[in-house]
């Protein structure tokens, strides 16, 4: 059977060392907080906001929430933006991603000072990752680095292929991998022949939101699956991207889901607003 990589275990581990620096930085006076914007009424981001803002609760984070209309101007949801930039108490913004389609979303992003970005998705901050810089890593692909610095998976020579492009997990996990000298793939929806470049593998990382589409013919025996689909089977079920069961019976490692790369996004947010506010001060 493979290692099963506990996403859950070890996001809790990090949080308990964010407390830590959190009390800290209260001790000299400074109070991490994290604005989250919130557009329209999806659900599935009302329950991601409020995992967030359990996760804050949890750490000492100060947390502070603004629901928008689905009828709001992009110039008001600029200007909001442009206000949480000025104010000194907040040390990390987040755009709640889906907005209401008439608005710009990366007209938004660009607009978040980089300095607060706490998502990674300002251009800026998109450039320094492609130069390896240090900057905010986009949460769910350093939560999955974390998850191999965490099991002593080396990606230097590895063949890694990523299933998604998506400019918040497929795109940035590129550069992630590229940065620890990994050979990369990426395919896509348009991608000729998915199986010729997973089952030849040494990695495969999925992010396409179709429940168990990676099945165990198209993996190579002991390869590291990373799962990071989350999808609702129709009993509402929480399901991934790869059928699990039959998956680990040839993997070396594999993530799953509930319980594997979704607690790591959270907890590296946690991470990259504890390090906004210790660079603010
Ligand atoms: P997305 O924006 O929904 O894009 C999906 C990507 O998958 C696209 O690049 C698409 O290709 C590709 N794709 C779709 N069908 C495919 C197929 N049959 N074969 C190959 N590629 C295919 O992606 P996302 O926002 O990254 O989300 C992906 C999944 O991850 C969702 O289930 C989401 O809920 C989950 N997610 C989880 C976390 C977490 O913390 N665990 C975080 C973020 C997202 P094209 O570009 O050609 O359309």
């Amino acid at each position: 059977m493979p290692v099963i990589i506990d996403g859950k275990k070890l996001a809790k581990e990090i949080r308990e060392k964010l407390k830590i620096e959190c009390d800290e930085l209260k001790e000299r006076q400074i109070k991490p907080k994290l604005a989250v914007i919130m557009v329209g009424n999806d659900k599935a981001s009302q329950i991601y906001v409020r995992n967030k803002s359990k996760a804050c609760d949890e750490i000492g984070i100060a947390f502070e929430e603004h629901l928008l209309s689905e009828y709001i101007k992009q110039e008001k949801l600029i200007n909001l933006i442009e206000k949480l930039n000025k104010d000194d108490s907040i040390h990390g913004i987040l755009l709640q991603s889906p907005i209401p389609r008439n608005l710009d979303i990366n007209e938004a992003f660009k607009t978040i000072a980089a300095e607060k970005d706490v998502d990674g998705f300002n251009p800026i901050n998109v450039g320094k990752l492609c130069l390896n810089q240090n900057t905010f890593m986009p949460c769910t692909p350093y939560g999955i680095m974390k998850m191999f610095e965490a099991f002593d998976i080396d990606l230097t020579g590895k063949d890694v292929t990523i299933i998604g492009r998506s400019n918040i997990v497929g795109k940035p996990l590129v550069q992630c991998c590229l940065n620890k000298n990994a050979t990369v793939t990426v395919c896509h929806s348009k991608t000729k022949d998915l199986k010729e470049h997973t089952k030849n593998a040494d990695v495969v990382i999925v992010a396409i939101g179709k429940s168990k589409f990676i099945t165990a013919d198209m993996i190579k025996q002991d390869s590291i699956i990373i799962d990071v689909g989350m999808n609702r089977d129709e009993n509402g079920k929480l399901t991934g991207d790869v059928d699990f069961e039959n998956v680990a019976k040839k993997a070396s490692y594999i993530t799953p889901v509930p319980g594997g790369v979704g607690p790591m996004t959270i907890a590296m947010l946690m991470n990259n607003v504890i390090k906004a506010a210790k660079n603010l001060n």
